[in-house]
């Protein structure tokens, strides 16, 4: 599947929610979706079609895969793994996605959004347990710690996105250090720390037919 490289506020639109893929700009009123919560395009404000119970399910899958910024391929194969775990099949891909390092890095309050904390994935500025690792879907499991390592230029943005994001809640699986840009891992992400609206068992209804 090719990259989407459109407009990002497109995306929300099309979800009929906030995805928060701008960083501060989604906390803003330019946030455009907050400026016109209807459909994109021409036809985006006309009336809206209901959509059949695979539609429903259709576009939970899609909204979730945004949000995390996961390409379909690699989504089914998280489906896939966490249709083999034991457990809640829903909750254990929830935690999948929640356990990649470029959420790890968002949820931290270090970058603003999942394109940036991936950025900061792939040009080798984040440790874990002191190796580099420039991989953004590496799954953090309990007792990692993970660190930025970046220059002063990268320091500097780090350091003005803990400035804009001290009052976001950090999970309490993550131990955050902010002054030593550090992080460990206390345990595996429950259900309840996914901060956004999400109904899994759609998803887990759509991969089951
Ligand atoms: Fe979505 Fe953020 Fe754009 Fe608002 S500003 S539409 S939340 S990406």
């Amino acid at each position: 599947m090719a990259r989407y490289t459109g407009p990002s506020c497109r995306l929300c639109r099309q979800e009929g929610t906030k995805l928060f893929l701008k960083g501060t700009r989604c906390a803003t009123e330019k946030c455009a979706f907050s400026r016109r919560s209807y459909g994109p395009g021409q036809h985006g404000r006309g009336r809206r079609v209901k959509l059949s119970n695979y539609g429903v399910q259709l576009r939970e899958k899609q909204k979730v895969k945004r949000l995390y910024g996961v390409f379909e391929r690699q989504f089914r194969r998280y489906f896939s793994e966490a249709s083999r775990a034991k457990g809640v099949t829903g909750t254990t891909l929830l935690q999948l996605l929640e356990r990649r390092l470029d959420t790890v890095i968002l949820r931290c309050g270090f970058a603003l959004s999942m394109a940036q904390a991936r950025q900061m994935v792939r040009y080798g500025h984040v440790q874990v347990n002191g190796h580099k690792v420039d991989v953004p879907n590496y799954q953090v499991k309990t007792g990692d710690a993970v660190k930025l390592t970046a220059a002063d230029k990268f320091l500097k943005i780090i350091k003005e996105n803990q400035e804009i994001t001290k009052d976001r809640k950090i999970p309490a699986w993550l131990q955050v250090n902010a002054a030593n840009l550090t992080a460990e891992v206390k345990a595996m992400p429950a259900r309840d720390e996914v901060p956004f609206p999400i109904q899994e068992q759609l998803i887990v209804e759509l991969f089951s037919k």
